[in-house]
């Protein structure tokens, strides 16, 4: 039931919690019916947590360092997962039968609750590999049992790229060839490197997008806020429509909405 569905986010700095600041605004401000989750570690501020408290249903601090056996050993071995082995820890909300993880930088336009109807592992094409998926947006079903496999995975075989989409790639590894049902539209994950790599697809489908991904090194909340005058975008300006996106980011982390009625 909805009740037991949760969309959940990641943040283990105060840097990326105004990230998951704005995932949980802009969710509920678009309406969801769904609990919002976000998991932090134990070195994000008080702060940022009470900000965190006033949109979300659940903060939960996860320790970085599990004091479980079989995490230690994980950690022993592999130093270098350190963010992803937080990310796989999405698997342990069973209190929850079904979660959509975004990552702390998406910025959702619209409401996508439509997502829980898919099955895990759902995701969307990486932009850049489009046989793997991104493991920015996916859906997923909480799981002890497939929470201990993954660490088991991550363990033997590591991580291709050192994050944890190649781990989640090479566990759900048929992903790309085994369901297309389990492939989400690139709407649900568009990220912004898209308007520069192929600007005609922007300018035909851009204006459908539902989430879009601020994926790489530069994030929202790296650029000062300036307050600008609204003028329209020309479409051909890739500089311009993907300020557009970050100045909707803004407006998302600075709207006072009374976000919670419970
Ligand atoms: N993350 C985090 N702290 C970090 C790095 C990453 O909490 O120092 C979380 C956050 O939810 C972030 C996700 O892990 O959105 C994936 O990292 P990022 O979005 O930076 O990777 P990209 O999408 O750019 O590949
Ligand atoms: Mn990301």
């Amino acid at each position: 039931s909805e009740a037991n569905q949760a969309f959940v986010t990641l943040a283990t700095s105060d840097a990326y919690c105004m990230g998951s600041l704005v995932v949980g605004k802009c969710l509920r401000r678009h309406g969801t019916t769904r609990k919002l989750v976000v998991m932090v570690s134990p070195n994000v501020s008080r702060e940022a947590c009470l900000s965190l408290e006033d949109v979300f249903d659940e903060v939960i601090v996860v320790d970085m360092l599990d004091s479980r056996d079989r995490a230690h050993l994980f950690w022993l071995g592999r130093l270098d997962l350190g963010v992803t082995f937080t990310k796989l820890h999405s698997w342990t909300l069973t209190q929850y039968t079904k979660c959509v993880f975004l990552d702390a930088d998406t910025l959702v336009l619209c409401n996508v609750d439509e997502l829980f109807e898919r099955e895990e592992l759902s995701a969307a094409p990486d932009p850049g590999w489009p046989d793997c998926f991104n493991s920015g947006v996916f859906v997923f079903r909480p799981s002890l049992e497939t929470h201990s496999r993954l660490l088991e995975h991550a363990r033997m075989c590591g991580s291709f790229d050192g994050g944890d989409q190649g781990i989640l790639n090479t566990f759900f590894s048929d992903w790309a060839i085994k369901d297309i049902n389990k492939h989400l539209p690139f709407i649900y994950n568009l990220s912004v490197n898209a308007i520069y790599t192929y600007l005609p697809a922007f300018h035909k489908f851009g204006h459908q997008a539902k989430i879009v991904h601020f994926l790489g090194r530069n994030k929202p909340w790296h650029v000062p806020h300036k307050q600008q005058p609204f003028t329209e975008v020309p479409q051909w300006d890739s500089n311009r429509n993907l300020e557009k996106f970050v100045n909707l980011w803004w407006a998302e982390y600075y709207s006072h909405t009374k976000l919670q009625e419970n």
